[in-house]
């Protein structure tokens, strides 16, 4: 019996796995045209400060339309263009066209907002980043100080002096670091302390389990405390309910983002939302 499970097993999991092979094929080889036929677009998440439901900022995340994949989310091709490099060359589009967009929003007088923009480990590596963004920043004429980047933890799993130099090279510019997806990763609280950063992002498998389990939300609470005797502001991703909002406010976060405010939204509808000037609804923020 236990044997006659394993055989429908194994032809139950072999055509899924090829699948999955095939498709990551399918994904690498279309991945090579998704720039130059322009297919890939960034949307823009809104972040929100919890003391006063305002707009802080925004997070550019890629979104690629296929013509005949349909939409494919960046956690099926970001991977992929990881793994053969090509996340270097799409990465550079991506902060191109998030200083050109933050740009156009404020030379429309539209309130300035820093747009993040996450930057790869593999991206991270490439010689030529800090000169691209320096590139980015004077063809846009974007402000440094409206550029942040997202970078993850596992960054800090190469060699530290290498990390702090193009970190303290971006750092000068005048452009912010944070940390995203924080807890998920290998951190190393002291070089976490050496660098500049200006956020960490508490990830949001925390978020999710914080309201049902108390080991999560006792982490929730402390990594909020440790982060801010560094120095950092914290942000909370993937915030979905008033729930998770009340309980990040009394533990003192600083910002959010999340479907309870706004999910990702192309550049019009992004531009609509700026354009409204309305203060984003957080119930229970301070009443201006
Ligand atoms: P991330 O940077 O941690 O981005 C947060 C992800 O959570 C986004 O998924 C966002 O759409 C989603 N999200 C936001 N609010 C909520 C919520 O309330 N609930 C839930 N369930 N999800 C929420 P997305 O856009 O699919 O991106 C996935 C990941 O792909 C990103 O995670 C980031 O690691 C990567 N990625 C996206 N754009 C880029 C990019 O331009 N460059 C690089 N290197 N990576 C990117
Ligand atoms: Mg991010
Ligand atoms: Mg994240
Ligand atoms: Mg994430």
């Amino acid at each position: 019996r236990a044997k006659e499970t394993g055989r429908n097993q194994a032809q139950y999991y072999e055509p899924a796995m090829q699948a999955r092979v095939a498709e990551r094929a399918a994904i690498e080889t279309e991945l090579r045209y998704a720039l130059p036929r322009q297919e890939l677009r960034l949307y823009y998440q809104p972040k929100v400060s919890v003391e006063t439901g305002e707009l802080s900022g925004m997070e550019a995340l890629l979104r690629w339309p296929h013509p005949r994949m349909g939409m494919v989310s960046p956690d099926r091709f970001v991977g992929v263009a990881e793994d053969t490099g090509q996340i270097v060359e799409i990465g550079r589009w991506v902060i191109r066209t998030a200083c050109a967009q933050a740009r156009a929003w404020q030379q429309a007088g539209l309130a300035p907002l820093r747009v993040a923009v996450n930057v790869s480990a593999r991206q991270f590596r490439d010689p030529g980043l800090a000169d691209d963004i320096v590139a980015a920043l004077r063809d846009t004429g974007l402000a440094p100080h409206y550029l942040e980047l997202e970078l993850t933890e596992s960054m800090m799993m190469h060699s530290i002096d290498e990390v702090l130099a193009t970190v303290t090279r971006l750092k000068g510019l005048g452009i912010a670091l944070s940390i995203d997806d924080f807890g998920t990763g290998y951190s190393n609280l002291s070089s976490l302390k050496l660098l500049p950063l200006s956020h960490l992002k508490i990830d949001q498998s925390f978020v999710r389990d914080m309201l049902d389990q108390p080991n999560v939300s006792a982490i929730v609470r402390s990594v909020i405390a440790l982060g801010h005797s560094l120095g950092f502001r914290i942000i909370a991703e993937g915030v979905e309910t008033e729930a998770q909002l009340a309980y990040l406010r009394g533990c003192g976060c600083d910002e959010i983002q999340g479907y309870h405010f706004s999910r990702p939204l192309d550049s019009d509808a992004f531009t609509a939302l700026l354009e409204s000037g309305r203060r984003l609804q957080l119930a229970g923020a301070a009443d201006p």
